[in-house]
């Protein structure tokens, strides 16, 4: 994996909006992560994928991919057949479009060491059009002005703004894992009118170590995370909510604690995580001690079951219908579509309800209870 620049593109929405916690951060080891590596493999197999299908001679990588699996395959080819749909867009309007796979895009004059890379960059007739695969599925990404995309975005500027005429950007977040693609379009303009009121006197204050101390959501990507004061007094604050004196809380209070409640619940567990760590590492806490959880049975080798069991006369192994996912990679989407979607084979039940602030782009759900009233 490369290094990660202080100020990075795709930390920068936790910088911008708390300038000191880049200097922090620096202090705490950088441990990686499954997840971490399980993108850097996509992003590998996505590189390689969309060079094929560009005619660019490449070296699979699969075999030396850790986390390579079907849902990775598909992924990275619905990934590659975007592009190039993309592309094919652009060449309606504009015979000789650019595409550049996995661009070194510098914004360095905007953000001290600022460096970045687009995964895939179209220049076509006055439009810029970066691309940024999301292997992740945990947290849905919008391309809408989304500062990580707007750095790559400014990198990209510098490369070929004096090359071409450059007029707007679009940039899309393509995340299939959570069927999202995120498009938001800026003008040239706009962007580096934001990079001069925001982004580069931010950058300097994260740069300098100053700037005020600010939790929020962007808290959960920080790696103070779980020690720093001003997460906690931000958490604590719910704790001491001025409730009013009657038995049951009334509607005004019940969405004031569901205002505070996911951050102060992700703000608990990092508490605790870190504290186990702590423990486990050898730090002897005055009123808490580590012991041994519950485990499950478990086989010692998969391999010397199945073997006692066939011998014993029994079938060890059940059989199972692959996924939609596993099906996709082996009947290829082609296929698919062909031999299962097109007979109506598909369906996409109905979601559990869960309760989101009003400023969620989902469209509300009628209850049975408002049905029954518009009747
Ligand atoms: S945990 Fe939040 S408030 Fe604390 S330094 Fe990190 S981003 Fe800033």
């Amino acid at each position: 994996m490369g290094k990660h620049a202080l100020l990075s593109a795709s930390s920068s929405h936790r910088w911008l909006a708390c300038p000191p916690s880049a200097r922090l951060c620096e202090s705490y080891e950088d441990k990686g992560s499954e997840y971490a590596q399980q993108g850097t493999d996509a992003h590998s197999l996505c590189e390689y994928k969309l060079q094929k299908a560009l005619g660019i001679k490449a070296d699979d990588p699969t075999e030396n991919l850790t986390y390579y699996d079907s849902e990775m395959e598909v992924c990275a080819e619905s990934y590659a057949d975007y592009v190039m749909e993309q592309l094919a867009a652009a060449m309606k309007n504009c015979s000789d479009p650019i595409v550049l796979i996995e661009q070194r895009l510098d914004y360095s004059r905007f953000v001290p060491e600022g460096f970045g890379t687009g995964d895939a960059v179209i220049i076509a007739d006055g439009q810029l059009t970066i691309c940024d695969y999301k292997h992740g599925k945990g947290v849905l990404v919008e391309a809408e002005k989304n500062p990580q995309m707007m750095c790559y975005a400014l990198g990209a500027l510098e490369l070929f703004d004096a090359l071409y005429d450059i007029d707007t950007v679009r940039m899309v977040i393509f995340q299939p894992r959570r069927e999202n693609v995120s498009e938001y379009i800026i003008t040239r303009t706009e962007l580096l009118q934001w990079a001069e009121d925001i982004l580069v006197p931010t950058a300097k204050l994260a740069f300098d170590g100053e700037g005020e101390f600010c939790a929020g959501e962007h808290c959960r990507f920080c790696k103070a995370k779980a020690a720093c004061r001003k997460r906690a007094e931000y958490n604590l604050e719910l704790a001491k909510y001025d409730f009013e004196t009657p038995a049951m809380l009334d509607d005004v209070e019940i969405e004031a604690v569901l205002s505070k409640v996911d951050e102060l619940v992700s703000w608990a567990a990092d508490v605790k995580e870190f504290a186990l760590h702590a423990a486990i590492s050898g730090k002897a806490w005055t009123d808490w001690k580590l012991v041994e959880g519950r485990s499950n049975r478990k086989y010692v080798s998969d391999e010397a079951v199945a073997t006692a069991v066939t011998e014993a006369g029994y079938n060890p192994y059940e059989e199972k219908l692959l996924g939609v996912t596993a099906m996709t990679a082996l009947l290829g989407k082609k296929n698919f579509v062909e031999v299962i979607e097109s007979r109506g084979l598909i369906e996409k039940p109905q979601g559990k309800p869960v309760l989101v602030p009003m400023s969620d782009k989902r469209p509300a759900l009628n209850t049975a209870k408002q049905d029954f009233n518009e009747e």
